[in-house]
Order: structure tokens, then sequence, then C-alpha cells
């Protein structure tokens, strides 16, 4: 028998898998579009997109096109080289952002550690070792090393692993006046998610973001936005500072960029990439070929008007829905969120109820997300059609009655 026709199933996860993850009790083997199949060959209709990462849905034939071109060329070739894929995507992220450079890793949290530690050296050799300071919200999430666990304030993924990292303080999201009054020449960066994802799809006030950009840059503090989840055309447009004119001086994105492959990015400035000279930071696989090629070609596609504008007339699409459920079954206090990252807020009754959706969804063919335990989130495809968020919603609404009648 090939190893490839070794026989699996669900079961199997709790016998050989190391069990930081509790996942759905069906196995998904095939998926086109916004469709999805599992083992059984049951279809599911997915508003979950890998977590906001399959902006393209599945098989995209581009990405397929993409993918596949480059694996007869060259997958790996590691830093010590460059590659053309690489080039061209970096030159189209410039052009299409702030940015004059960029750092290429895996994952969000990877980017999100190159951002910290650029942002400390910066700091380092401008001002001397004293300007170390980290300021990051509350209930923000920016990855799983030690670094951005501790930056991100959810303490739940930071303690028990021993000595934490010094120098980072947290404030309360979208409170200007905490940040004011948190920040001083010793801060070093200011850390925000203009959409908090994890944290329960929860948007920045504009005046947030601009009193934080001013305050940055009055004490020479790099603000740093945390893209990972609302970039690359989530939000409809191509990253989420854009749609509130508030420049960071590092922006770091992952999830949506490779559209299912693992790329991540750190963009930033001439002025603070420069602290990032020979040596000081680095990577084996990120950049590679295969990823970056993937990227590009994501890149192309979802920096159109068509896609973005689509972002934005799929939203109408879902929340005049979602607003009819919630007001039907008083369930939501709020529908919230950007474009394609949408969060459901549940009602007093329901709160810390958020599985229970969760999983009567999956019961109706569906695929969502959690927000936390009191928020349903929605990250579909950027491009799923009109016809899949009706399905969708149906079977959402389906679920909805189950959860509410149980
Ligand atoms: C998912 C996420 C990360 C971590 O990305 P990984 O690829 O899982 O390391 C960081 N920041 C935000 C805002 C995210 O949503």
């Amino acid at each position: 028998m090939s190893a490839s026709h070794l026989p699996v199933e669900r079961a199997d996860f709790d016998q050989v898998m190391v069990p930081t993850f509790a996942p759905a009790a069906f196995i998904p083997v095939r998926g086109q579009g916004s469709r999805v199949w599992d083992q059984s060959g049951r279809e599911l209709v997915d508003f979950a997109g890998g977590i906001a990462v399959n902006v393209l849905g599945h098989a995209h034939p581009a990405l397929v096109e993409a993918l596949t071109e480059q694996a007869q060329q060259l997958w790996h070739i590691s830093n010590i080289f460059t590659n053309e894929p690489v080039l061209r995507l970096a030159k189209k992220l410039v052009a299409a952002t702030f940015a004059d450079r960029a750092f290429f890793c895996n994952s969000g949290a990877e980017a999100n550690e190159a951002a910290f530690k650029l942002a400390r050296r910066y700091a380092h050799d401008r001002h001397g070792p004293e300007k170390c300071e980290i300021i990051a919200a509350l209930n923000s999430f920016h990855g799983r090393t030690l670094f951005t666990v501790t930056v991100a304030g959810q303490p739940k993924y930071s303690d028990g692993f021993g000595p934490k990292i010094q120098g980072i303080t947290h404030v309360p999201y979208n409170d200007l006046e905490a940040l004011k009054a948190a920040i001083s020449d010793k801060t070093c960066a200011v850390v925000l998610e203009p959409i908090q994802g994890e944290g329960g799809v929860l948007p920045a006030e504009q005046a947030y973001l601009e009193g934080a950009r001013e305050l940055c840059s009055a004490h020479d503090a790099l603000l740093i936005f945390d893209e990972v989840q609302c970039g690359m055309g989530r939000t409809g447009s191509l990253y989420a500072y854009m749609d509130y004119g508030v420049t960071p001086d590092i922006l770091t994105n992952a999830k949506g960029l490779g559209g299912g492959f693992p790329i991540g990015v750190m963009l930033t400035t001439n002025a603070v990439a420069k602290y990032f000279s020979v040596g000081v930071h680095g990577t084996t696989y990120g950049g590679n070929p295969l990823a970056s090629a993937v990227a590009e070609r994501v890149l192309d596609i979802v920096n159109t008007p068509e896609v973005l504008g689509g972002v934005k007339s799929r939203h109408e699409q879902f929340k005049a829905r979602l607003l009819e459920i919630g007001q039907h079954y008083g369930i939501f206090t709020e529908v919230r969120g950007a474009g394609l990252l949408i969060g459901c807020v549940l009602a007093e009754a329901w709160k810390g109820k958020a599985k229970d959706f969760f999983d009567a969804s999956e019961k109706e063919a569906l695929m969502i997300l959690q927000a936390g335990p009191d928020v349903l989130r929605f990250t579909p495809s950027l491009i799923i059609s009109e016809a899949d968020i009706d399905e969708g919603l149906s079977r959402f609404e389906r679920a909805v009655a189950r959860v509410v009648k149980a």
C-alpha cells in the first residue's frame, strides 16, 4: 500500500497529533471556490476561508497555475541567493503601499517577531538600550511565539512559559487617553490591529488611530499595524490603513497574502529598514520562490477595482441578511467589522455560546468561525459568489433556529 493511501480518520487525530487543537468532527478533503467536501462526500459552504486566508477561495485556477509553473522551475534556494518571484512580489507590494522595503517570512507571528525586533533595534541604535518599551492593546493577538504572545494582551496565551520578555505595556483598545498616559520617551513602538480579529472583530475608531500616529511621531516611537488578518483586500482596500488614511511605520501581513500558501511579510520605510542590516535578522524559507510566486499572483488579482469593490458589495449582502436573522431570533446586539471580516456580537442571553452556533452550523454543512466566546466571525473568500453567500446564510439561519430551539 502506498503511503498516500493509508486510511485515516478523525479519531486518529487524538492518537497521533499533539493536542494543541480540537478540530471539527469531519475531515475536509477537497475544495473548489467556496465549497468544501469532506471524506464522506458531504458538501459544505465555506464562510471561514481558512481563517481569513483563502482570499480567492479554494483551487483558484490562476493560483494553481502560478504554483505549478513555479514548482517546475525552482522551489527553494535560501536567502544566500535571491530569486525572481520574491523581487517581483516586493516591487509590487512597495508600489502598492507606503512602504519602500519588504522582509518576507512564513507566518504572521514571524512577521510580527521581525517587526518587534526591528522596532527595538531602531530605537536601540538611535537612542540607546533604555528605549525598548512596546505598547500593545489588551485583547490583541499577534501570534504564538513567546515574544508575540507576550506583546499581545491575552495572558492566557503567555502565562506558564517561564520568564516573559520585559518592557511590554498593555492598554485598553480604542482608548486614546490610556495610550497617551502610557507612552513615553522609553516607548520604541505601539502595535495595533486596525481591526482586532481574534479579539472579537473590533474595528479601531478613526480618532484612535490618528491619535496613535501623532503620539508615536511625538515620541519617536514606531507605529506598527498588524494587518496579518485585516490586510490583503479583506476590508475592501488592499490594506486597512488605507481605509483610515493613517500610515504606519511598519505593517505586517500574512494570512491572505499567500491565498493558502504560507507566507508573511513585514513592510517598512527606508529610514527604518536600514537598522536591519546584513545579519541582524534572517530566515531560511522566507521569500522562497514557491511562496512568492503564489503571493505575487494573489496580489495581482486582489489589488484590482473588481475584487476590492466586490468585497464592499458582498459586505452589504452579508450584513443585511445577518441583521435580519439577528433581529428575527434576537441573538445579536451588533454586526460589525469591515468588508469580509464580519463579526456578530451575541446578545446577553447567548453570551459565551459562540461554539454552539459553530457546531450547529457544521450540522447544516456550513463552516463559520468564532472570535472568542461571544462573537461569530465570517471571513469567506473575497470572490465568493452571491449565490454561495445566499445559500450559506440560509444554512446559517437554520443553524441559528436549531440553537434557539434547543
Ligand atoms: C493570525 C494572526 C497572527 C498570527 O499569524 P500566524 O500565521 O498564525 O502566525 C498575528 N496577528 C494577527 C492579527 C492574526 O490574526
